[in-house]
């Protein structure tokens, strides 16, 4: 059983993302990010750091009435995503 898909730059699930997922350069749903993320097949903050998204993700979770400590736990897992994976 895998878990279901997410964005691979934020963690958010894509079943969460009000359109389904980012955009591909053709214009097809993207699968492996989000909306927010990943707009016409390019990333929309390629310059961000780690540290930076974790902070964002933080913001964004306790906007939607997420406890900032509980966001921080989440955040924890953003080194694994695909962006964030050392090469
Ligand atoms: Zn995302």
């Amino acid at each position: 059983m895998t878990s279901s898909p997410k964005c691979q730059s934020c963690g958010m699930p894509l079943t969460a993302d009000p359109k389904g997922g980012g955009t591909n350069a053709d214009g097809s749903l993207s699968r492996e990010y989000c909306s927010y993320c990943y707009v016409n097949g390019a990333l929309v903050n390629p310059d961000m750091t780690l540290e930076e998204m974790k902070a964002l993700v933080v913001d964004k979770l306790q906007e939607k009435g997420v406890p900032r400590f509980i966001g921080k736990f989440f955040a924890l897992g953003l080194p694994r995503l695909k962006r964030w994976r050392k090469h």
